[in-house]
């Protein structure tokens, strides 16, 4: 059908496609100068050369929350909206992290692959509760993790650019945080700040007993140092949802039975993906009819009383 035209900047499940094809002219690759909309996942980038490309644009929906590839100083320069789908998968995502703590701790992934294979004898595991856990970004993501963690945490500590009202320990730097920790979870956004953030002096303060579970983003760690300090024990463990280069997983990590992996599947569920679909569309719709934004994340100022818009 025709509609405004709408450029997909990475690829997005198909249910959503497909409802995005009922309301939209969809345009993929080299964009036509009349795009009113990008809609994208999280690791879309847009950047100032696209947007001299794209004169028309009025919207970006992000498909998730991340925004790290985005210039988003020249999208609100140019007063473009960008909204994401906040709330829809913070509790999924929260989820994650705890199923790659235990499974990480209790050897759920290298035990499962040991009976397939006929086998029954294991090596011990680790005991999960009463363990410190740091949790590294206090968002929407790492609280949720805060509220699944505290029942059974030895205790709860985290970090995040500002102390927050909650009753768990405030650390101001990471490096800090992960030698306070036995548990040093990853949930704040990627970008220059956070860019390569876990090197090897923070793994080393997290020690031979430290487990790093990363839900956020493959840029916060320096993989290098992780694939090194696993191979030679330098900590004990590590559950990842997010890599460097996905969908590249390096062979070390891959053939490691102390780290439990996941293809970037934190919102992953049915779900999730059906709320963070209809919170694209309702963003779009909104901003078509005129109507204030759902969730946005940049919504200039006129944006709301503009007419027709
Ligand atoms: P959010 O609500 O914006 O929370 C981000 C948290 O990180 C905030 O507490 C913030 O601190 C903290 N933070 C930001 N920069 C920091 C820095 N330089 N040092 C310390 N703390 C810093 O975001 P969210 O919704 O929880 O999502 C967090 C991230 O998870 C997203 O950006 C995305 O990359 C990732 N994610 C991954 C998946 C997945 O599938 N694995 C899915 C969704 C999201 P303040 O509160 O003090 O500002």
């Amino acid at each position: 059908m025709a509609g405004p035209d709408l450029l997909l900047a990475t690829p997005i499940p198909a249910p959503l496609r497909a409802a995005l094809a009922e309301r939209f002219t969809l345009h993929e690759g080299d964009p036509p100068p009349g795009i009113r909309a990008v809609v994208g996942g999280g690791a879309m980038k847009i950047d100032a050369a696209l947007l001299a490309r794209l004169p028309a644009l009025e919207i970006v929906a992000i498909h998730g929350v991340g925004h790290d590839r985005l210039d988003l100083d020249a999208l609100d320069a140019r007063g473009i909206c960008v909204t994401t789908t906040a709330g829809a998968l913070t509790e999924d995502v929260a989820d994650q992290a705890i199923a790659l703590m235990l499974a990480v701790q209790r050897r759920v992934a290298a035990n499962d692959a040991l009976v397939r294979g006929g086998g029954w004898a294991a090596p011990l595991g680790r005991r999960a509760s009463g363990r410190r856990i740091g949790i590294f970004g206090l968002g929407r993501i790492g609280h949720a993790i805060a509220l699944r963690a505290a029942p059974f945490a030895g205790a709860l500590l985290y970090c995040a650019r500002a102390e927050k009202p909650v009753p768990w320990h405030f650390v101001p730097d990471i490096a800090a945080l992960a030698e306070a920790s036995e548990v040093l979870i990853l949930a704040a956004p990627g970008g220059p700040e956070t860019d390569r953030i876990v090197d090897a002096g923070v793994l080393d303060r997290l020690g031979p007993d430290g487990v790093l579970i990363n839900i956020a983003r493959g840029s916060l760690v320096d993989q290098d140092a992780l694939i090194a300090a696993l191979a030679e024990q330098r900590i004990a463990g590590a559950g990842l949802d997010v890599f460097a280069q996905e969908p590249n997983v390096p062979e070390a990590l891959r053939t490691r039975d102390t780290v439990v992996l996941a293809p970037h599947q934190g919102s992953a569920t049915g779900e999730g993906r059906a709320e963070m679909r209809d919170l694209v569309l309702a963003n779009l719709d909104a901003h078509f009819a005129g109507r204030p934004l759902p969730t946005p994340l940049i919504r200039p100022v006129s944006h709301d009383a503009r007419p027709g818009r």
